[in-house]
């Protein structure tokens, strides 16, 4: 009697943490007081699943390796699995065969879409419309979702400011409140405001910390940064994303301060889960955790482990030593249990807020899967995203918007016709050449006469992480052909810049012109026809001096994902007016990188008469070739009359500012107002300049709007070098305008 009592307990108990009607730190309490050791490491460890979980098993050992460690338990989440039925077939493995069924949670890289591709970060980042981005993730969460997933590993919210750096278009540039703004978008975009609805998906913020300060643009590369910078530039998007519930967090692969983030206890115990008080867990980047050993910080794998664990990184992606050496580490003493208990509950937190135990399929719904996935809602929302998302760099002369008929338009350049390339760089699970291309966008347009050459080649090998990525630079019998129809043309489109490719991980570039002897292609044929339309596509700042100088009109289109040819089009054609503003400066040669527009102020910042030795380059100017904040519409904005409420303040304060904005043209339009300001002054001296607030305006042809923006605190102090948080009283300079180096200015002062 009394052994069968004791069964009968222990298997109602063994299920308790299933009763949704407890609570969830209570369940996980249930839970983990019945998991072993080997268990509770096994939730730390994730595996990438990109092999076929629904075919034979798989014959390499270390898949065959995981296929196991998936029965025993010791798999807490895999990545990169697609589709539901691959989902499920793992699922069923982890909640049918184990001893306890811990369901596993799915990441994989949900970067600007799953299947259904907006445009890359960057470029939503330029459309500064927040409403927008924060759609974008949402959708995109619904596509992920429906093949199964619960995890993306986004938002990048990387400040960066160097163009050499391949992963700058994953972030929202250079700025730090436009990356606050945005990072919070996105975040409550990907989670929604129910994370256990089927179409909402945990997300986390990444890389932490200061990856993109990689030095040189070098990708992996060391970065050396002082406290108030870390504070002011880098953390703030962080901190934001916690603010806005992100549920995860990612370490980056980089050193800070000499230290690999990875095992950086001052950022991840210190910082995130000690002042911001985040309850989520923090993944490794891949391999990261072994990474350490190669950096030079830790002896072995062993060692790797114990130090990431300590520092605070939760989940081990793809390095295999958390599930191999914890276990030992704990039992020997190197490691507290405490901090593999601390580590389980936070990733356990996660998989009970996403519903995972109440029910593990509910993302394996097949029938949701094919209404969802490339559905025509799904392609509405990214062609939106993907219009708003386009810079209007130049029109001399109004060549654009294009005349829609009785036209002879030239269509020249490869990218033109590229159906993969727009997709731009993380597009894992998206098929390839499934881009709308410019070609087929402007076919739409039937009332002019289209002529379309290539002029050049820009094939590219789509391998992910190839040693070199070139494109041709040797083959001109392209040009003739592409001169003739610029002849014959009236106006000529060209579609020039990076191959998708081309930015993205691994992707640094020491040169930032057009890539291949598409440079030259562009001169030939303008050389035939000055009317030329030169749309860029890009994953990063380009520097060209040349095309800035000489061409009339220059569309910043990045790659802006599935519908890039129609949002081309409905662009060049004017049936929508360019709105986006550059989210990173663009430079005029390498040579000037890192170059963006908070810079701080030296000693000898101006061109005075008698004196030479100011700070500048002899051989170019120092300012960017288009500035941060900067772009252009079909119609023109007057701004008039920057007022404040008051010229003096105590601290505490609310500041109170207006402006009014007019639209002087002919068009309805959308204008960026961006208000800046400056600390002239300070313990810390502070940037030159620094947005602190904008607001995406809609005006009607000859309509008014007194635009208003508020400052408090929260945008007039800074952090200094202990970390602490000031405001400091004194004069203010505010500037309002619609691009970083120009607008009405004023000034007051705090007592
Ligand atoms: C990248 C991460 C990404 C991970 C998983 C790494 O190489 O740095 O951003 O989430 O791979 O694909």
């Amino acid at each position: 009697l009394t052994v069968v009592f004791f069964v009968t307990v222990s298997c109602a108990q063994s299920k308790m943490h299933l009763d949704k009607d407890k609570a969830i730190e209570e369940r996980i309490t249930l839970l983990m007081d019945q998991m072993t050791l080997d268990e509770k490491v096994g939730q730390m460890n994730q595996y990438n699943g990109s092999w076929d979980f629904t075919g034979p098993l798989p014959e390499s050992g270390s898949e065959e390796e995981k296929y196991e460690h998936i029965k025993k338990g010791w798999v807490g989440s895999m990545l990169s699995v697609r589709g539901t039925d691959k989902v499920r077939a793992v699922q069923k493995i982890a909640v049918e065969e184990t001893r306890l069924g811990i369901p596993i949670i799915f990441g994989f890289d949900v970067i600007h879409g799953y299947k259904t591709l907006s445009p890359i970060p960057l470029a939503e980042a330029a459309s500064w419309d927040l409403d927008a981005i924060k759609n974008s993730a949402r959708v995109a969460a619904d596509e992920a979702t429906a093949a199964g997933l619960n995890w993306t590993f986004g938002p990048n919210v990387d400040i960066s400011n160097d163009a050499r750096w391949g992963r700058i278009m994953e972030g929202a540039g250079e700025d730090t409140y436009l990356g606050v703004k945005v990072a919070k978008a996105r975040v409550t975009g990907f989670q929604g405001t129910d994370l256990s609805a089927n179409n909402t998906i945990a997300s986390c913020a990444k890389h932490f910390a200061a990856y993109g300060f990689a030095e040189a643009g070098l990708e992996y590369n060391s970065a050396e940064m002082g406290t108030s910078k870390l504070y002011n530039v880098v953390l703030p998007p962080f901190k934001a994303a916690v603010d806005a519930g992100v549920r995860t967090f990612m370490n980056s692969f980089n050193t800070l301060n000499g230290v690999p983030a990875t095992g950086d206890t001052f950022l991840q115990r210190d910082i995130l889960k000690g002042a911001w008080n985040f309850n989520g867990y923090v993944v490794s980047d891949w391999a990261s955790i072994r990474e350490m050993v190669v950096h030079g910080y830790a002896a072995d794998g062993a060692d790797a482990s114990a130090k990431a664990v300590t520092a605070g990184s939760d989940m081990d992606m793809e390095s295999h030593l958390y599930v191999k050496e914890l276990v030992k580490l704990v039992e020997d003493g190197t490691v507290d249990e405490k901090l593999i208990d601390d580590a389980v509950r936070r990733i356990l937190r996660v998989k009970f807020e996403l519903g995972l135990f109440d029910d593990p399929y509910k993302y394996c719904d097949a029938e949701r899967e094919k209404s969802v996935t490339g559905s025509e809602a799904m392609n509405d929302a990214v062609l939106d995203m993907a219009k708003k998302s386009i810079v209007l760099l130049k029109n001399d002369g109004n060549i654009l918007p294009l005349k829609k008929s009785g036209q002879r338009i030239a269509l020249i350049g490869a990218l033109a016709a590229d159906k993969n390339s727009p997709l731009g760089s993380w597009r894992i699970a998206a098929d390839d050449n499934t881009a709308v291309s410019v070609l087929e966008g402007m076919q739409e347009y039937k009332g002019n006469t289209l002529v379309y050459e290539k002029g050049t080649d820009v094939s590219l090998g789509q391998q992910l992480f190839v040693q070199e990525v070139k494109i041709n630079s040797e083959d001109y019998s392209g040009f003739d052909a592409a001169k003739k129809a610029a002849s014959e043309a009236d106006v000529v489109v060209m579609v020039l810049g990076e191959v998708g490719f081309q930015s993205g991980e691994a992707r640094s570039r020491t040169e930032l012109g057009l890539p291949g002897n598409q440079q030259e292609l562009l001169e030939a044929v303008f050389e035939i026809n000055k009317n030329v339309v030169l749309v860029l596509n890009n994953g990063r700042p380009l520097a060209l001096p040349w095309a800035a100088e000489n061409v009339p009109a220059i569309v910043e289109a990045w790659q802006l994902g599935t519908q890039t040819g129609n949002a081309v089009a409905q662009i060049l054609y004017g049936d929508y007016n360019p709105s986006g503003k550059l989210p990173v400066s663009f430079p005029r040669s390498v040579g000037q990188c890192p170059i963006y527009y908070n810079h701080l102020r030296t000693g000898r910042p101006v061109n005075s008469q008698d004196n030479v030795f100011w700070s500048h380059y002899i051989d170019s100017q120092k300012t960017p070739l288009y500035p941060f904040g900067y772009g252009l519409s079909y119609t023109s904005f007057k701004y008039e009359n920057l007022k404040l409420n008051k010229s003096q303040y105590t601290k505490g304060e609310t500041i109170e500012l207006s402006v009014e904005v007019t639209n002087t043209g002919n068009l309805d339009g959308k204008e960026v107002v961006q208000l800046y300001i400056n600390d002239p002054v300070a313990s810390i001296v502070r940037p030159v300049k620094e947005l602190k607030g904008f607001e995406l305006v809609e005006l009607k042809k000859g309509e008014t709007k007194t635009v208003k923006f508020t400052l408090t605190d929260a945008e007039l102090g800074f952090y200094n070098n202990n970390g602490d948080y000031l405001v400091e009283a004194g004069k203010f300079n505010v500037m309002i305008g619609g691009q970083s180096d120009k607008g009405l200015t004023g000034q007051f002062e705090i007592e």
